[in-house]
């Protein structure tokens, strides 16, 4: 699918729940989120539903995200489903990691191509701080258990509070020894985020730098779908990563697109920009009224963010991260 800027969309990030058993400081509140009835979720058919007319449209590669993707039941079928549509060629999983070990081998089995597991600390008071829950033995525990599968590749991703307590040198050396990219990802100013200063990149090299030595970018093959650029550290068995989608702004290149729990397809990350692929669905739309709304709402992706622009416009996204998927 070409958008009307001549970007090629072909990744999809499919938001599973908006339920999460954590409660990350700049994702979602303590207290009082208001989660959608479940009956306002997409069941698993409507899923798949969408993402063959997606595939159709040329859509390769799908990202299953949340909430916490893990806190679903059927996941792993969901992905075995998702593979098996023609023109799919790729689906991976973003989770936080804490529910990952039991599921491992039904997600290898279920032919998983990848993991992304977010993690901002290895320290259990820092953790805590951060996610507001006490699980990082059993985020550790997914780690390993993915780990045991060489064929699905591992990233780590992690945001840069800019709080004093987060050691990112500790996270990135994650990958010193084991074949995990460790990806550091700019605090976007949406939803709870927006009370956070973050860390630049250059801020992040430059402590990384201090510890490991001078880093050098990666120019080799591409290591995934995204915005992500890569440095090698001397003695490192994997990279380490940034997608800096503030200080590095990619939208020039973007070629995804998004779908909320609730079916609504949303075509950039700041804007409501989208169309409500639910109501189609529930109101007994054919594939060729979905297509039709699929390629409408293309038409009207945003060229960019404006994050940096101090006014706000009457269409932004007011949903924090939980709920659109990241
Ligand atoms: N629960 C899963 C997880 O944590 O990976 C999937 C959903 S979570 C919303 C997806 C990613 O968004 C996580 O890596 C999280 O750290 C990131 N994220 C959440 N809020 C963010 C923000 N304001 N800026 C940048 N990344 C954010
Ligand atoms: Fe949950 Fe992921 Fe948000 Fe943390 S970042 S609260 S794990 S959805």
């Amino acid at each position: 699918m070409i958008d009307q800027c001549g970007r090629n969309i072909d990744y999809l990030r499919v938001s599973v729940t908006d339920r999460c058993n954590l409660r990350c400081i700049y994702c979602m509140p303590k207290e009082g989120l208001r989660l959608v009835d479940r009956c306002e979720i997409l069941s698993r058919e409507e899923i798949i539903r969408i993402c063959k007319v997606m595939a159709q449209l040329g859509i390769k590669k799908i990202k299953l995200t949340g909430g916490e993707p893990l806190v679903r039941q059927g996941v792993p079928s969901l992905v075995e489903n998702l593979k098996a549509l023609p023109g799919i060629e790729k689906v991976t999983l973003t989770t936080n990691g804490s529910l990952l070990a039991p599921q491992m081998e039904l997600l290898a089995r279920a032919g998983l191509d990848g993991l992304n597991i977010s993690l901002d600390t290895l320290d259990a008071a820092c953790f805590q701080k951060i996610t507001r829950r006490d699980e990082l033995s059993r985020v550790k525990e997914g780690i390993k258990a993915a780990l045991s599968f060489p064929k699905i590749s591992v990233k780590i991703n992690c945001v840069p509070l800019g709080l004093e307590e987060q050691d990112l040198c500790e996270i990135a050396a994650i990958g010193k020894d084991a074949p995990i990219h460790v990806r550091f990802i700019e605090m976007m100013p949406i939803g709870f985020g927006r009370e956070f200063r973050g860390m630049s990149e250059e801020e992040v090299v430059s402590l990384l730098e201090k510890r490991f030595g001078k880093m050098t970018p990666y120019t080799g093959e591409s290591l995934g779908n995204g915005p992500c650029h890569y440095y090698n550290i001397d003695g490192f068995t994997g990279k380490i990563g940034f997608i800096s989608a503030i200080s590095h702004k990619f939208c020039r290149e973007c070629n995804r697109i998004r779908l909320t729990s609730q079916g609504y397809l949303k075509t950039c990350l700041q804007y409501t920009a989208g169309r409500d692929l639910r109501r189609i669905l529930r109101e007994g739309g054919s594939d060729e009224d979905l297509k039709k709304e699929i390629l409408a709402a293309l038409k009207e992706k945003p060229v960019g963010h404006e994050f940096l622009e101090k006014e706000k416009k009457d269409d932004t996204e007011n949903l924090c991260m939980s709920q659109i998927g990241g």
